[in-house]
Formats: C-alpha cells, structure tokens, sequence
C-alpha cells in the first residue's frame, strides 16, 4: 500500500509499504477514505521531537471504513465509516474510566523512554514519534487501530469525510482547549495561532459564550479566516501591539483566558527570540515558549492560561513569577478526545457548531510531501490540508 513515510528533516515521501496485519481481537483495520496533516506533524518534520526512526508512518488524523474487525470489537460492522480518535485508549485503567484518555495506562509500549522525562507516560499516539509508542499511522491506505472496541467511533452518513476528519483530533483539540477555561458570557479570550488548533479555539469559545474573542497571528491569509470563519478580532501581531488591543477591549485589565495554539516552535521577534531559537537548535532547550511568554504577559490578574499547543520537555526563561505575581491557572495537554467525539458529532449534525471553514485544500496522498513543505512555510490556501488517499 502507499503510505506517507518519514525520512528525516523536511523528508517525508510516499512510500510502498507492506498493509498492516491484526494481531489482537480488540483490532481493526481501516481502509482510509481522509487523512489530514496537522501541525503536531510539523514538530517531526522539522525534528523538533524526537524518536522518528526512517520509514515510520505519520498521520494521527484519519477517516475511513472498517476493512477487519477482530473478535472482541462489536459496535460496530465491517463496512462501517468511523473517526478514529489520535490518542490511543485501552478503556479501561485508572485514567480511561475518569475520561483522561490521553494519559492511558496501557498504550504506550515504549514507556520506560519517557518515565524517565514526565516520572510517568501518558498514552500512546498513532503516528508519532517512539517515544509515544511508535504506532504507523493513518496517512496511508490502510491503518491499524488497536483498541478499536474503545477507539472507533461510527459516522453518521449526514457528517461528510471533511468535517468527520475534524473530529479525529483539532475540533476536539480546540474544543477541549475553551471548555476548560470555564468561559463565561463576561470574559475576553485571547488566543495565539490562527493555525486549524487556534482558528477552532476561537469557534469553541464563541460558541461556549465568550463576549470577545482576539486571535493574533503574523500571517494575514489566517487571520482572515479567522474573522470570517469564527467572527473574531484578528490582529497581525507585526502590524499591530495585540498587548494594547487586549487592553482596550478590558479597561486595561487583560484578557480572562489566554489560549497558547502555537506551541513550542512559536516565532518571537527581538533578542529574546534570537536566543529562543539559537537555544533550541543547539538542543540547550527543546521548546521555545515565546508565545506563551507574551500571552502570560498579556492576560489579567487570576486569569486562566490553557495550552493547547505540543511542548515537549523544557524551556528557557519560563516566568515562573509571572504565574506566581499574577495568581494566574494554567491547563494543558493532549485531547483528552473519546468523549468528546460523540457531544461534538452531535453540535455538527445540529449546525451548533461549523468548523469546515478551516479546512482550506485537499490533495491526493501522493502530494503529501509538497503539501508538507507549503504547510510547514505557512502558504497561503495550506491552513488545514487533507490527503486523500
Ligand atoms: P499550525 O502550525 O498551523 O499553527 C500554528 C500557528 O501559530 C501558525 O499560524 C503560526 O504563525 C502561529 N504562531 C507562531 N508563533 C506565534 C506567536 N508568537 N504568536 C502568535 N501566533 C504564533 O498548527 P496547528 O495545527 O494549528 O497546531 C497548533 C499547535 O497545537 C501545535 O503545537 C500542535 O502540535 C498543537 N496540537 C495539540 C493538540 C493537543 O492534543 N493538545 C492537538 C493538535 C495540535
Ligand atoms: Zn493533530
């Protein structure tokens, strides 16, 4: 089957690669109808993560029909359309029956490379680097689901491939990144990245109620989006100071929540993002919290930080005293995205919630490594790419 391979830095190729085989009754096989590129993708093709070995399947969003199914999976049958959730849940340890899905016991094969990091590992991920597991992903005709009776999710025929794919990872991603900030009617929310993660952030948080909600990106084309799309301030942090564009809409206060969808390849401008970057490249930090540090700055006394975007162990100038100076609640981590897939099939069949405003191009699996390379430097039109197998 063809599949979409990692090979190094800026190297991602199709390749012909033997079809996954079942080896537990809890497996499926999926024959891929869409896959999507996301920015967590980015992190590896730019080896900012590591743990790629050559010839790994990437992709972590993923539709398609059910191709096998072992024994034990019975919700549903062969031939079924279903979303399968990027996070990787047995279903049943301490962590699944509480929800925190992202933070199963039982997925990660390879836990003894990142207890030493985190003391613990959280779950296993499809197609992402070893130190999560290693699992081949869905970029690819076919993919192995292990843990299917918990992790495949049946489509109604009413929700299309393109919105359907969504729900595999950024809708529940930006979804999850509002809903626990506990937005209310009164609160302004700031998020940084227009990327597919941020632009879903701000539809989330409009739609949990906020009064206002400021996107801040460098690149035009996405804060466009972003104002259609979500109805939301959009400020070019090049063009304008999105500091005093906060303060104004607060009575200088600052925004309630800050929503950090850049994560830890953000671009700071100055000296400090000099010394970011330079740091990171020599490996003497793997995250560059510049976004972060700026959205910190910004929001008000007791407000709430969430984190979205991927960081992956340690960063430099990190204001410590700016948590504690200003009271402020800070949450993050991966989606947590089971249970989310059913409540946000439901906004999307009821029209509550329309996020196909992000998806911005389809091209075929054979276009993936130009299609990395237009996403990776932010072309216009490349905001969320789908492959189509
Ligand atoms: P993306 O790369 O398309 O978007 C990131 C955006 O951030 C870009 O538009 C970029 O210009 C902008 N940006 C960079 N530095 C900035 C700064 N200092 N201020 C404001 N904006 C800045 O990626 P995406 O697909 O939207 O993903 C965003 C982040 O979310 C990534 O780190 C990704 O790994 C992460 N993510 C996390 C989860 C999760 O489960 N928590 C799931 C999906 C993606
Ligand atoms: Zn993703």
């Amino acid at each position: 089957m063809r599949a979409v391979a990692f090979h190094g830095k800026h190297d991602v190729r199709v390749d012909d690669v033997d079809e996954p085989v079942m080896f537990a009754p809890t497996d499926a096989i999926v024959r891929v109808t869409t896959a999507a590129i996301c920015g967590s993708d980015l992190h590896l093709y730019d080896r900012a993560l590591p743990g790629m070995k050559t010839g790994d399947i990437l992709g972590h969003e993923f539709v398609g029909v059910v191709e096998q199914l072992g024994s034990e999976v019975t919700h549903v049958s062969v031939g079924d359309r279903v979303v399968v959730p990027f996070v990787i849940a047995c279903g049943h340890c301490y962590f699944c029956r509480r929800g925190l899905v992202a933070l199963c016991d039982n997925t990660n094969p390879d836990a003894a490379l990142i207890e030493p990091l985190y003391g613990h590992s959280p779950a296993g991920l499809f197609g992402y680097t070893h130190l999560f597991g290693g699992y081949p992903g869905g970029q690819a005709e076919y993919v192995r689901v292990p843990h299917a009776d918990f992790g495949l999710f049946p489509l109604p025929d009413e929700v299309p491939d393109e919105l359907a794919v969504l729900l595999a990872d950024i809708l529940p991603t930006g979804w999850a990144a509002a809903e626990r900030c506990d937005i209310g009617p009164d609160d302004v929310v700031a998020i940084a990245g227009a990327g597919p993660v941020g632009q879903l952030a701000a539809l989330s948080a409009r739609s949990l109620g906020a009064r206002e909600v400021v996107v801040i990106d460098r690149f035009e084309d996405r804060l466009e989006l972003a104002r259609g799309g979500a109805g939301v301030v959009a400020v070019n942090y090049r063009k304008q100071s999105p500091d005093r564009v906060l303060r104004e809409l607060t009575e200088g206060r600052g925004p309630d929540v800050v929503i950090d969808a850049a994560g830890m390849e953000a671009h700071g401008g100055g000296i400090l993002g000099v010394y970011d970057r330079v740091k990171q490249r020599m490996r003497l930090q793997t995250d560059r919290v510049t976004a972060l540090r700026q959205l910190m700055r910004s929001v008000r006394k007791g407000g709430r930080v969430s984190i979205p975007g991927v960081y992956a162990a340690v960063a430099d100038k990190f204001p410590i005293g700016t948590l504690f100076a200003k009271g402020l609640t800070m949450t993050g981590g991966q989606t947590n995205v089971h249970p989310l897939v059913e409540p946000l099939t439901r906004k999307l069949l009821d029209g509550s919630l329309d996020p196909s405003f992000v998806v911005t191009k389809t091209v075929s699996l054979d276009e993936a490594p130009d299609a990395y390379r237009r996403f990776l430097l932010k072309e216009p039109g490349y905001v969320k790419v789908l492959l189509k197998p």
